[in-house]
């Protein structure tokens, strides 16, 4: 079985202590790799190889760092193929989601970030001929860059990319759940000759790997993206030694459908709001919020679009959902659906697990499950559960769905599906979220602020966000 290694300085390395745990395929529940069972020695070790490399690489003139960046976006689109089945066989997720979202992304995130740092701006305030002011923006040091499994490769470009583009070196701590496309990038990086000890990849568990990474005092950013929970601790550790920290957390996100909408796109969109990517995404509409008028009648159509939806082999193209990340994951969210069945939720369709037959029948897969009859203030409405699962709540009037809405400890997106546009801008300025968006869901433009309000983060990453948050602003006055 092939064994994971951590990447630094250069180097394909084993942990320390030469431990490693098993990595699971959760298409058909076997074990297919190990995972370094890094300790704080590898990170003292990859640390101490990000702060020497960081000396040279924040000095490198922005074209190379630019030039470098797009090799390796350019490295990851020759690989992809590869990339797509590993993504898959290491999350569960379908090879068409792989395909048409993750793996994609992850060159986009180094080419936008690649080509932003050549298209930034200072600033200079003038004093009436006194005397002038200019910022300029400065590469820190050495980057934490830690993220969660649902979106692997995506997530862990999206925060590198900046980092390294504005000339800071990276010390990345990817999920252990969901290893394997990070160690396949630094197996590119090291045939592309990308510089040693830029970028480094430690492999581990969070609370053996993570810790020491956040609480090195050689690591002053710290990004990262993960459950609430986490965030909260590493806020914990981190805040007492002043470590900028950008925390992208989780949510509980409203859909709201007025009755006014276009009634097809919405099904459409609530139908991928809640199940794309197994309903892993943080971005996911839980919450359907459907306006009395046409709530038996969208209930219906959305049940029944929800039926067509093909769970099964995360491989075949036909298939709208693989497999569930992990047997705990798997059952935590079947944990939910029975609390929702005793909290007196009706389930309209799915609500247990999927069995496949052959070699799936071990693996990890959930039917898409639609609920009604639950309240928006109960656990089910409240928790984020992470899995394909939505809740439909009917309400009457703007003030009311507005109200329900915003009534949960999270504040990370929304969507607003109706053709009445003064009530989608009205409704939009009113809703608690980072996010929203009118008549779509996840449609991403990488230069918007990207992040959560309340427990669903602190902080914005994406496009001058990231430029911003990478460096460190420093003004210098001129007597004239
Ligand atoms: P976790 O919070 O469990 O883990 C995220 C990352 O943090 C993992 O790499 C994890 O490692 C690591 N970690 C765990 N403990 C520590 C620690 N003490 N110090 C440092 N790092 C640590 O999240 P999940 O991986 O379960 O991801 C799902 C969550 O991510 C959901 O809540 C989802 O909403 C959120 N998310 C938010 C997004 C956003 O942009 N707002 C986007 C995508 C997901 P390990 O896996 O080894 O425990």
């Amino acid at each position: 079985m092939e064994k994971i290694l951590n990447y630094i300085n250069g180097e394909l390395l084993e942990p320390s202590n030469r431990s490693y745990f098993e990595n699971y395929n959760p298409s058909n529940g076997s074990v297919y790799s190990w995972v370094p069972d890094s300790d704080e020695s590898d990170i003292k070790l990859a640390v101490g190889a990000a702060k020497e490399a960081f000396k040279s690489w924040s000095k490198t003139p922005k074209q190379e760092r630019s030039n470098l960046l797009l090799k390796l976006a350019d490295a990851i689109e020759e690989n992809s193929e590869e990339l797509i089945r590993a993504e898959s066989r290491d999350n569960g997720k379908t090879e068409t989601q792989a395909r048409n979202v993750d793996i994609p992304r992850a060159s986009t995130n180094l080419r936008f970030f690649a080509t932003a740092i050549l298209h930034d701006h200072s600033e200079l305030h003038e004093m009436d001929g006194d005397a002038l002011n200019y910022t300029s923006r400065q590469a820190i040091g050495v980057a934490a860059c830690i993220s969660p499994w649902n979106l692997p490769l995506y997530l862990l470009t999206w925060k590198i990319a900046p980092a390294l583009a504005t000339g800071n070196t990276v010390v990345a701590k990817p999920s252990e759940i969901t290893p394997m496309t990070a160690f396949l990038l630094s197996k590119i990086c090291i045939e592309i000759g990308f510089p040693k000890g830029v970028l480094n990849i430690v492999h581990g568990y969070g609370s053996k790997v993570g810790d020491p990474l956040t609480t090195h005092p050689d690591t002053p950013i710290i990004s990262f993206t993960g459950g609430t929970q986490t965030g909260k601790h590493i806020a914990a550790l981190t805040a007492p030694m002043f470590k900028k920290t950008s925390l992208e957390l989780g949510g509980k996100n409203p859909n709201i459908v007025f009755a006014d909408a276009d009634f097809n796109q919405a099904i459409d969109m609530a139908a991928k709001a809640a199940f794309s990517n197994q309903g892993q995404i943080c971005l996911c509409g839980s919450r359907l919020f459907i306006q009395k008028e046409i709530y038996h009648s969208f209930k219906d159509a959305f049940v029944q679009k929800v039926s067509a939806l093909k769970v099964g082999d995360p491989k075949a193209n036909e298939n709208d959902l693989g497999a569930m990340v992990s047997e705990t994951h798997m059952k935590k969210v079947l944990g939910k659906i029975e609390e929702a069945k005793k909290l007196g939720g009706k389930i309209l369709i799915g609500g247990e697990r999927a069995i496949l037959g052959g070699e799936l029948r071990n693996g990890y897969y959930i039917r898409p499950t639609v609920i009604e009859g639950l309240s928006n203030d109960c656990t089910i409405n409240q928790e984020e559960i992470f899995g394909p699962v939505v809740c439909l709540i009917p309400f009457e009037t703007e003030e009311e769905v507005i109200e329900m809405a915003n009534a949960t400890k999270y504040g990370l997106s929304a969507s607003i599906f109706t053709e009445n546009i003064g009530r989608g801008h009205r409704v939009a300025a009113n809703i608690d979220a980072g996010i929203v968006w009118i008549n779509t869901w996840i449609t991403r433009d990488l230069r918007i602020p990207f992040g959560g309000m309340k427990q669903s983060g602190l902080g914005r990453e994406g496009g001058f966000k990231s430029l911003q948050f990478f460096t460190e602003p420093k003004n210098v006055c001129v007597k004239i």
